[in-house]
């Protein structure tokens, strides 16, 4: 998926701007630490063609001393991973000396710039905003974020200049990517297991530009092992490598069937470990969550199970997941590891016959019947699953618009149950009969 930023100084409507973009979708936001303001990453689309944006950040306020040395940065960063960049100045203050240091910048860049002229808010201040022509931007328009005027010639210019959707693989091998934070033990996980090279068949080139894959076989079974980990070593911004490697698990997951999220067990379960665990729930990816580094942990006889607990709790609701405890150092369970995402791969793939469902889960609905509504009995005649790349059920009913979440997440525990379902998610949709 192709990737926008929006780069500018602080106050002339970047965040303002890509909330309009990302609409009511959740942004995810990478916390920066110092003198610049969190980044958000989020989707949007125009006229069907979806994109990633970044809204790289602000500085904070009363900061304009570090300027010089953090714009450049943040610009950079804009240039590395965006296929197109917005480049947003406002109208009210006119041409700053921070505007023009962002223009040197962005014009030795080879990628696509669009001169946005923020606040553009009537007709007077579309003529003062003229004097933005002297940046020396050809793609240029005035806007106003808070009311949306002029965006859509931007997008319309935008989408025209992104890259066309890339290339599925010609195998149609499943995919398995393995995402987690900096120095979890992604690198040394993926060595290790291709360090057996009789397993490996080819590698190929990623189909993103910041991932490898490598073609491997195992149990019978081939497939792709996607490798986010590698490549941003090379990166000089070290205080970015948190948001390269988010940002890299981002494409990965949007490319993959199965997640292999790596956490360093001594570290924790911690805030940026869960927002790639949500992004690949909310992406209706197969996870496995791999603890690493287990033996750096002091274990009496309850320690794993404890430990299994602490995370359980931190994925609630989706805890239909599989756990594994590796120690990579030790060749502990690294194979395990791979035969459980084989497993949760066969889960996500999963075809169930609309007979089987109905015998078995009709009699289940009938002793626990949805709840009544105002006396009317809703009832649920029968069940198919739908045709999509993760498992989703349509549950038809007489009174669909009466059946609530808490009865949908019942139908979802009970086809949990019957049919395994483990490191998957499951979509449950009621529709009238
Ligand atoms: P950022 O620092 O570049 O992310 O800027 P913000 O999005 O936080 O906006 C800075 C200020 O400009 C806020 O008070 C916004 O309400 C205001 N602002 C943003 N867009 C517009 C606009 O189109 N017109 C006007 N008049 N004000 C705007
Ligand atoms: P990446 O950034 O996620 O690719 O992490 P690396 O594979 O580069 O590993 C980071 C550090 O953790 C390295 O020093 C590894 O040697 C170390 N490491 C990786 N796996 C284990 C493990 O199972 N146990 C211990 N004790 N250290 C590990």
């Amino acid at each position: 998926m192709s990737i926008v930023a929006i780069v500018g100084r602080p106050n002339v409507g970047k965040s303002t701007f890509f909330n309009r973009l990302i609409q009511r979708r959740e942004a995810i936001v990478d916390a920066v630490s110092g003198v610049t303001r969190d980044r958000h990453y989020g989707k949007s689309d125009w006229n069907g063609k979806e994109f990633s944006v970044i809204d790289t950040g602000g500085y904070v306020k009363g900061s304009d001393d570090v300027f010089e040395a953090e714009i450049d940065k943040q610009v950079e960063l804009a240039i590395d991973e965006a296929d197109a960049i917005i480049f947003m100045v406002e109208v009210e203050a006119g041409v700053t000396g921070m505007d023009e240091e962002v223009a040197r910048l962005l014009r030795k860049s080879k990628k696509p710039v669009f001169l946005a002229v923020n606040k553009v808010d009537n007709g007077q201040r579309a003529q003062d905003a003229v004097e933005f022509y002297s940046l020396g931007f050809e793609n240029f328009y005035t806007i106003s974020s808070i009311n949306g005027s002029g965006s859509g010639e931007l997008l319309d210019d935008l989408i025209k200049a992104l890259p066309e959707q890339e290339q599925k693989t010609e195998d149609a091998l499943p995919r398995f990517a393995v995402v987690g934070r900096p120095n979890a033990g992604k690198s040394s996980f993926i060595n290790a297991l291709i360090g057996e090279e009789r397993y490996i068949v080819t590698d190929i080139a990623g189909t993103t530009r910041d991932s490898i894959d490598t073609k491997y076989n195992r149990f019978g079974f081939e497939f792709n092992l996607v490798d986010t980990a590698g490549i941003r070593k090379k990166r000089k911004v070290k205080e970015d490598l948190e948001f390269y490697s988010v940002m890299r698990s981002v494409r990965a997951i949007e490319h993959s069937d199965v997640i292999i999220l790596v956490f360093d067990a001594e570290r924790g379960f911690d805030g940026q470990v869960q927002k790639i665990f949500w992004l690949a729930h909310r992406n209706n990816k197969g996870v496995v969550i791999l603890a690493n580094k287990w033996d750096l942990i002091e274990k009496d006889t309850k320690s794993a199970k404890e430990f299994e607990t602490y995370i359980r709790r931190q994925c609630e609701p989706f805890t239909d997941v599989p756990i594994v405890f590796m120690s990579v150092l030790n060749k502990q369970r690294i194979f395990k590891a791979i035969e459980t995402a084989v497993e949760v791969y066969e889960n996500r793939s999963k075809r169930i016959k609309t007979s089987e469902l109905n015998d078995t889960l009709l009699p289940i609905i009938d002793r626990t019947p949805p709840p009544q509504h105002k006396g009317k009995y809703v009832k649920i005649k029968y069940i198919t699953q739908l045709p999509t790349p993760h498992p989703c059920f349509a549950f038809f009913a007489n009174l669909p618009q009466y059946i609530k979440d808490p009865y949908k997440r019942y139908l979802e525990n009970q086809l949990r149950k019957e049919f395994d379902f483990n490191g998957v998610p499951v979509t449950v949709y009621i529709r009238k009969k």
